[in-house]
């Protein structure tokens, strides 16, 4: 019986997962995951220094990549080898030891990954090995939608209604194939000796609220589709934006290590409401915002550090170091800032509308450089993404393609007030403000000072001064941006 090589990589999933399915139809399977030195060293997390560019998978996200590995290895009864070393080397060595004829792969895009992908693939063809890379994570490949002169697209409403959605539909998900595995080889490393998981209290909760497994990707997929009152898929169009409701799938880790793939929550989606639903309307549309992102880095490479917009080479970004710091521990003074970036810290997650407000405040209100954001997400979030966090970045600082307009600045007082009305989100992660009203909640330094001592609130001591005023720090920022080129 012929013996082929799955190398797991961002799909660590059984189920719609065609590069195994391949596999598994091959004979005998051998599973591998890599650590590569190269793309992964280690984390900048508790830096408080500017943190630096890098792939280098985030603090937050190796930990998540740990327990799924954990998870993953459960579900295929032990047979998954883990290694650590550059990649090539890793695959010649296993094919060796297994006697492998095949490998299969799913297929990655961020650029530095693509570009060592192609060498191995080369590498291993010129060695006799058949090597099989599948699209398995995005629900169209980023060089299939394009407009009809054949130029990628550069806003997300035609890429998305007039491309994707006029396109083929996704696949199908595919069931778990039958798996029949091969010997291990005699000496393989543990998946704690690769050192994902470092031994600090933080590494220990943060996981808390999840369970990270493919299972767990399941379950929490149709819960988020199943019909309930002022929760989940029922109340997305709506409920998305506000903080403290359970309405949006919370998919993100999940899809970012391939736990789950895009075709599985697509047709949960679809399998359960009306097509003509507004909420599966709008939840597909988001599924949509992610395609979009691939699309923009598969045609932009340098996305993570150049901005699409080319006049925003020139801003004149501050350098303020201090601020920065206060923006990342959550100490600026605006509550609402102040909750998303403790969210943050704490649980590796931050809500949609709580990132454009912390980001929208770094970039506008302390011009602080949008690339000191993506790097500290990347560092922070489970669903760190090479394409959604850059684009995203890019798109809250203006400079994107299809981005919100630099001139266009989330209010954090006013933010705060509409999209956590009751503040419950603010009270639950700055709990030093739980007993201001909340006519003050979002800007505990107007209340007066018997309010403020009634809540125990010590401006300065309790909780920060403001780092700046709303009002004149947007004018600083629209001056800045009026001093751009125009083109
Ligand atoms: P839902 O609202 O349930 O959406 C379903 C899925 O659609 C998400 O899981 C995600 O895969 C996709 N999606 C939703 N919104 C977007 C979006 N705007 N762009 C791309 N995909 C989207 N998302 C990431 O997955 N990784 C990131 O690193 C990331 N960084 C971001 C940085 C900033 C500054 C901003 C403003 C947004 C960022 N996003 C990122 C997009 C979005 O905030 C998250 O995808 C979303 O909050 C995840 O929660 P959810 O799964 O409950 O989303």
């Amino acid at each position: 019986m012929s013996v082929t090589l799955h190398w797991f990589r961002s799909d660590l999933r059984l189920s719609d997962n065609p590069a195994l399915t391949t596999a598994a139809l091959s004979g005998q399977l051998v599973c591998l995951y890599i650590l590569d030195e190269a793309d992964d060293c280690p984390p900048a997390r508790h830096k408080n220094a500017y943190p630096q560019q890098t792939d280098a998978i985030g603090a937050a996200s190796r930990v998540w990549l740990h327990d799924a590995l954990m998870a993953l290895n459960n579900d295929i009864d032990g047979h998954l080898i883990v290694a650590r070393g550059p990649a090539l080397s890793v695959l010649r060595s296993v094919i060796e030891q297994t006697n492998a004829e095949q490998v299969t792969m799913t297929r990655r895009y961020a650029p530095q990954h693509a570009a060592k992908d192609q060498t191995i693939i080369d590498a291993l063809t010129q060695d006799g090995i058949q090597v099989c890379c599948e699209s398995g994570n995005l629900l169209w490949e980023p060089e299939q939608i394009t407009k009809q002169d054949g130029t990628p697209y550069k806003v997300f409403t035609p890429f998305y209604r007039r491309g994707c959605l006029a396109a083929a539909p996704p696949r199908r998900p595919l069931p778990v194939p039958d798996l029949t595995f091969a010997p291990l080889p005699p000496e393989t490393m543990t998946i704690d000796q690769l050192g994902l998981k470092p031994k600090q209290p933080w590494a220990e909760t943060i996981t808390d609220q999840w369970t990270i497994s493919e299972a767990g990707a399941q379950k929490q997929v149709s819960q988020f589709v199943s019909p309930t009152p002022q929760a989940g898929l029922s109340c997305y169009a709506d409920g998305r934006n506000f903080p403290a409701q359970p309405a949006t799938s919370r998919l993100s880790p999940y899809l970012k290590f391939g736990q789950i793939s895009p075709h599985q929550a697509w047709y949960a989606a679809e399998n359960t409401y009306h097509q003509d639903d507004a909420n599966l309307d709008m939840f597909r549309s988001e599924l949509g915002w992610r395609e979009f992102s691939y699309h923009l880095l598969h045609s932009n490479p340098d996305l993570k550090t150049t901005p699409l917009q080319k006049k925003f080479a020139k801003f004149a970004w501050l350098d303020e170091p201090e601020n920065l710091q206060a923006w990342q521990s959550g100490q600026t003074g605006y509550p609402i800032v102040d909750a998303g970036m403790r969210e943050l810290y704490q649980t590796g997650y931050m809500h949609n509308r709580v990132r454009m407000i912390v980001g929208s405040f770094l970039v506008k209100n302390l011009l602080l450089d949008w690339r000191l954001g993506e790097a500290w997400f990347w560092d922070c979030l489970f669903d760190a993404d090479a394409a959604s966090n850059t684009a995203s970045w890019q798109w809250i600082a203006g400079c994107g393609a299809d981005a919100a307009p630099y001139f266009r600045v989330f209010n954090p007082i006013t933010q705060g007030q509409k999209f956590d009305p009751e503040g419950s989100y603010t009270r639950r992660f700055v709990p030093e403000l739980g007993e201001l009203p909340t006519k003050f909640l979002f800007s505990p330094f107007e209340a007066p000072a018997d309010v403020l001592r009634r809540a125990g609130v010590r401006l300065g001591e309790t909780y920060p001064h403001p780092l700046v005023d709303v009002k004149s720090s947007r004018l600083r920022a629209l001056d800045h941006f009026a001093a751009l080129p125009k083109s």
